[in-house]
């Protein structure tokens, strides 16, 4: 899997950082976010490194459907199926981490 030395996702999915599992196939890796912003607070990953969910739309456009069926199969279990997804692309829209993630919300009735 194409890896970046300094980017902290590629060493949790390389297990070189802890994290709590949920989910795991040969493309995807699934976790608890440590800083959960609802009851269920997944982050869904692809291994293979893109920089934001524009970067993974145009070079995988499979794999960020992947990941949507991932982020599903979360709430089927958690929440009857229902959920935010959010990826946040851009340092002034909030994304911190430069490993596209998807913020899968759920578990709870959300605000609006
Ligand atoms: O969208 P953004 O880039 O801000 O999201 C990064 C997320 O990664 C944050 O919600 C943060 O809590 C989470 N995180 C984590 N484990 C780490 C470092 C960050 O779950 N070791």
């Amino acid at each position: 899997m194409s890896q970046e030395s300094d980017c902290l996702f590629c060493k949790i999915i390389a297990g070189q950082i802890p994290s709590t599992k949920v989910y795991e196939d040969d493309t995807t890796y699934a976790f608890k976010d440590i800083n959960p912003k609802a009851k269920v607070h997944v982050l869904v990953v692809p291994k293979r490194h893109y920089g934001n969910v524009a970067a993974l739309a145009k070079q995988d456009p499979q794999e960020l459907s992947h990941i949507v069926e991932v982020a599903q199969s979360i709430a089927d279990k958690e929440f009857h199926g229902e959920y935010r997804l959010v990826f946040n692309t851009g340092r002034d829209a909030g994304q911190t981490v430069f490993h596209v993630h998807a913020h899968v919300l759920t578990g709870e009735v959300l605000d609006e």
